[in-house]
């Protein structure tokens, strides 16, 4: 089957006992033994269950690996795949990774000695250099959080291999519909579900995919061991958004086009970052490896933080929040929301400045989004005239 009829159908089917169409929630804790050593498959939720079985079937096919596990958040996904590694052990990650990645990379590197070297991986030259002998895995995530810089996968991947390393990628930005990592040879990937795979806004998950049935079996091992696991109604809120995944993404990015050319033409901004523009940095390799651009779009505002607080206070249909990928726009200010624990010399080195708004473009008619951005754009313009 097809991407768009996976999403619907992989996974789902698991009712034995009435052939519902859709999978059951099985909210329980526990299952009843046949007899003595006799399971249909499970006996104890935080192990396995039908439900959270079916969202990772569902997963692992839309990814093109061959196992997944479900987690209870996007940072519980990244907490089972760093204990695939070892104290002493050398992470190379790109140096503008999301921010709770760059939290708990430092904790494991304080608790149990993994070490972390953060390189601007969008120079794939730069990854050979940061090579160690103990190196073991490269954390790639593509397009970057805010300013959508673009990292080459394949070469990232390449580079990792030859050193015998593993190349984990955070998709969550992209989904599976825009970029499969393991096509350009990545062997792990990550996501918050939270994000566009549920994209509903209702939900907090993971998911981790492997390409190997070896390293597919460690992980269901650590996440049972960690006590990761989704809940099975979480995994069925999820399962539910992923029918709709390839035309929200479409609609996603429709939209996010159209912001994008509204505000590169707009005097009041400075300046769009949206890998779609032919004139992004990493277009290039964006149009080589996504299969789209995706729904996110940043931009800097020409004017200062007074301005930007009146952007903020000026719309209507966009809600100012954190998070990204559900079906209503929201717009962020990286600075003072999603960013603001980043040590500012870091941010400031990154790119990441007072004036810069992030938007996460939703699925509502175009013409509401632009009219709102639009309004909220000339109260700056009239601010600074008047
Ligand atoms: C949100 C996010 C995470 C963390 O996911 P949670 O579900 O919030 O725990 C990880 N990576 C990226 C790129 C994200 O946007």
């Amino acid at each position: 089957m097809r991407l768009q009829s996976r999403t619907i159908h992989a996974g789902v089917d698991k009712d034995t006992a009435y052939n519902s169409i859709m999978t059951p929630i099985y909210q329980t804790s526990t299952f009843r033994f046949a007899d003595i050593g006799v399971t249909k498959g499970y006996d104890y939720t935080r192990t396995s269950n039908p439900t959270r079985k079916a969202l990772e079937e569902n997963i692992a096919s839309l990814e093109g690996g061959t196992g997944a596990v479900a987690t209870a958040t996007g940072m519980s996904a990244t907490t089972v795949v760093l204990h695939l590694f070892h104290s002493r052990d050398h992470i190379i990650c790109t140096h503008d990774c999301y921010g709770g990645t760059d939290r708990i990379l430092r904790l494991y590197q304080e608790l149990f000695g993994l070490q972390i070297t953060y390189v601007n991986l969008q120079d794939p030259g730069n990854l050979r250099k940061a090579l160690r002998p103990h190196t073991k895995a490269v954390w790639i995530e593509t397009p970057s959080n805010p300013l959508l810089n673009i990292l080459d996968i394949r070469a990232l991947s390449v580079t990792a291999h030859e050193h015998g390393a593993l190349s984990i990628v955070d998709n969550t930005f992209m989904s599976p519909v825009n970029q499969r990592p393991f096509e350009l040879g990545a062997d792990i990937v990550v996501h918050s579900t939270t994000k566009y795979l549920n994209g509903h806004s209702d939900v907090v998950g993971g998911a981790v995919v492997a390409r190997e049935p070896a390293i597919a079996e460690r992980l269901q091992y650590l996440c049972n061991a960690l006590g990761q696991g989704a809940s099975p109604f979480d995994c069925w809120l999820v399962l539910r958004g992923i029918k709709t995944l390839v035309p929200r993404m479409k609609l996603h990015e429709e939209n996010a086009r159209k912001v994008a050319h509204f505000l590169s033409g707009h005097p009041a901004v400075k300046r769009v970052y949206y890998p779609g523009l032919p004139g992004h940095p990493n277009h290039e390799v964006a149009q080589r490896q996504q299969y789209g651009f995706g729904g996110m779009v940043s931009f800097d505002l020409n004017g200062n933080l007074a301005d930007v607080h009146r952007v903020l206070r000026s719309v209507r249909l966009f809600a100012l929040a954190e998070s990204l990928g559900g079906v209503e726009s929201l717009i962020d200010h990286p600075v003072s929301m999603t960013h603001a624990s980043m040590d500012s010399a870091l941010r400031q080195e990154a790119g990441i400045g007072e004036s810069l708004i992030r938007l996460s473009v939703g699925i509502e008619d175009i013409d509401d989004i632009l009219e709102d951005m639009g309004n909220a754009l000339s109260a700056v313009t009239h601010g600074a005239n008047g």
